[in-house]
């Protein structure tokens, strides 16, 4: 199924993502992860691509058939072009086809330290332009409400995010952000740069201050002050800190979806008990929002 029809259909696509296990030895713990996540009836599932886009390393191809081929649930495989050769991308592509991937979340991937410019693949723009010259995959990009890292500017950001559509992606996830008023501030802007495509909201619920150190410098989200808050009260009881974790993401949703976004993704982290907890504490307001019309705007 080619996803982009699900924002035609629904008013709020919910989806989720995963990640393939790191070791070899864990690779079964996925079953037991898609077994969860299943019951929780996701509009799809992305399967994560493993930074620096060894070919050979990389399970994304494999849990995406499995995710499609076992559990029946529509697969949006990730795939980064910034260490790839045309050949390389080209043997994931039929790999994925064969499989019957439909759906493709084309990125760059992050700089890594030893890259040395090809000319092949420098942005995600160029990877979709390939992508849709096969005319065989719905694509789907990433973008930034806080901007992207790299961004010479905010406007340079939302120009390329133009460019991701019109060369051909049918909608866009954005990176996780822990304050919505990024998250609107970014829909309205983009509007003035012509990006008409949908938008899911990439929440990320965080359950370990080990985690949020982690993504802190990885992708720049800011934290607000009331967030810091509950991180620091709760620091040393687990259980308390993934319950305020949950509860904060969980509060992040009810407002998007009750002003309008067009999709929720969860970064389940492989999670499934936290994709529960947050699932069932929406499932009645993604029923509401889907099924009946009389909801007041
Ligand atoms: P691009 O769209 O290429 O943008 C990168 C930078 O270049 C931006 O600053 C942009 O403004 C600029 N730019 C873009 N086009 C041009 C142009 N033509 N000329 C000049 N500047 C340009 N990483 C992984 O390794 N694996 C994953 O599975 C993965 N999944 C992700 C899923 C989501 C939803 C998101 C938001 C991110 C994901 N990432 C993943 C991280 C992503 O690879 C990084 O954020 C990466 O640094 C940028 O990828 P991109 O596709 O957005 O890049």
């Amino acid at each position: 199924m080619n996803i982009s029809n699900l924002f035609k259909e629904k008013k709020v696509v919910f989806s989720f993502e995963i990640f393939p296990p790191k070791k070899e030895s864990k690779i079964d713990t996925i079953y037991n992860t898609l077994e969860e996540l299943k019951g929780l009836s996701p509009d799809f599932i992305s399967v994560t691509y493993g930074a620096g886009g060894s070919l050979t390393k990389n399970r994304t191809c494999e849990i995406s058939s499995i995710v499609k081929n076992k559990y029946g649930i529509e697969p949006l495989a990730h795939l980064t072009c910034i260490n790839s050769s045309k050949e390389d991308v080209t043997k994931i592509l039929d790999d994925l086809k064969k499989e019957g991937v439909e759906n493709i979340l084309a990125l760059r991937g992050d700089i890594p330290l030893d890259y040395k410019e090809n000319s092949n693949f420098k942005y995600s723009s160029d990877l979709i332009k390939h992508i849709k010259e096969r005319n065989d995959f719905n694509i789907v990009g990433a973008c930034y409400p806080e901007g992207h890292l790299d961004s010479k500017s905010y406007e340079e950001d939302l120009l390329n995010l133009k460019r991701k559509q019109e060369f051909g992606a049918t909608h866009v996830i954005s990176q996780l952000f822990f304050d919505n008023k990024f998250f609107y501030d970014f829909l309205d802007k983009k509007d003035k740069y012509g990006v008409n495509i949908p938008i899911q909201a990439g929440i990320m619920p965080v359950i370990n201050t080990k985690q949020i150190n982690r993504i802190v410098s990885l992708c720049g989200a800011k934290i607000p002050d009331k967030f810091i808050k509950i991180m620091n009260k709760y620091e040393y009881n687990p259980e308390a800190l993934r319950d305020a974790g949950i509860a904060y993401a969980t509060e992040q949703i009810i407002d998007l979806i009750s002003t309008g976004v067009d999709g929720i993704h969860l970064y389940t982290m492989n999670n499934p008990y936290v994709a529960k907890k947050i699932s069932e504490s929406i499932s009645s307001i993604i029923h509401t929002i889907n099924n009946c019309d009389k909801v007041v705007n």
